[in-house]
């Protein structure tokens, strides 16, 4: 199934795509009276997914086009920041070391372990929403294209063999990062966190409706193909990003990991092709539609 966020009637509302994707159906509309509590978003739904789930019926509730509602995030307002591995694509690990935007260092320029950084959920927005470019902030405004995992049931400790068991879909990010604070700073997170720096959507779909097999992750900038890459290539997989999150913190049903993004940004140009106002970015990914967004 696939989840969108969206606004209808001065409320913000989970719906679930029917038919070919045109029509959305309500979460409200879907389940028992009293399923949920009033204005429980698709994190709720997760918590409550082994019992919820088979509950959902789609064809007693009268569809909405989803051209009529503004479309949000699916997970609009994640209750703690979203996890993101950096430098877990290895030729987008060799621009980066190229391009001497890398603070961090490092010899071969590929990580030992996962490089893991958060962005804040303020940060996050919904597809055809603009990125705010921050004039006086940065001038050097980058897109990256990412598999977002969304995590079911919750754990610490959880071993590689079962990370699998414990992913309940999958999103696109795009995880926008400002290149000139992330290489003053060093840390990274006051790059990567700016308001607006994190497009999510346009809808999460269950892990089976996405399927085990490896994603095809691609993103054009003005229609222009900047990356195309599969997930097969990433350095860490999922269940080992997974293992290396769980194993000190507790992950919760609805956290959003941001898997990393392949070679091809802004920085791996020669000059740097950054993002200008009016660029629109979309990002591609099998099973998970189209995310665009444009640049204010
Ligand atoms: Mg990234």
């Amino acid at each position: 199934m696939k989840f969108v966020g969206y606004h209808h009637h001065g409320r913000r509302q989970v719906g679930v795509l029917v038919g070919d994707g045109s029509h959305l159906v309500s979460l409200t509309d879907a389940l028992p009276a009293g399923a949920l509590p009033d204005g429980a978003g698709l994190t709720e739904l997760i918590e409550r997914w082994d019992i919820l789930g088979g509950k959902l019926d789609l064809d007693s509730a009268s569809p909405i086009a989803v051209a009529t509602v503004t479309l949000t995030a699916p997970i609009p307002t994640p209750r703690r920041n979203i996890f993101c591995v950096g430098r877990n694509y290895r030729e987008h690990a060799e621009e980066f070391g190229r391009s001497g935007y890398d603070a961090t260092g490092g010899a071969n320029n590929q990580p030992d372990a996962p490089v893991v950084f958060t962005k804040p959920p303020s940060a996050v927005i919904g597809p055809g929403a603009a990125i705010d470019p921050h004039p006086g902030v940065t001038g050097e405004v980058d897109y990256e294209a990412e598999l977002g995992v969304i995590i079911g049931r919750g754990g610490r400790g959880i071993t590689a063999e079962s990370a699998l068991d414990h992913v309940w879909g999958y999103t696109i990010i795009n995880d926008v990062t400002a290149r000139d604070l992330q290489k003053s700073h060093k840390q990274w997170f006051l790059g990567k966190a700016l308001d607006t720096f994190c497009p999510m959507g346009p809808y999460a779909a269950t892990a089976d409706e996405v399927g085990a097999g490896p994603l095809d992750v691609r993103c054009t900038v003005n229609g222009e193909v900047r990356q195309e890459a599969s997930t097969r290539d990433l350095i860490f997989d999922i269940p080992t990003i997974i293992a290396t999150l769980s194993a000190g913190i507790t992950l919760q049903p609805g956290d959003v990991i941001a898997t990393g993004t392949p070679a091809g940004v802004g920085i791996g140009f020669t000059p740097p092709r950054f993002l200008t106002s009016g660029d629109r970015v979309q990002i591609t990914i099998t099973g998970l539609g189209t995310l665009t967004n444009h640049v204010s």
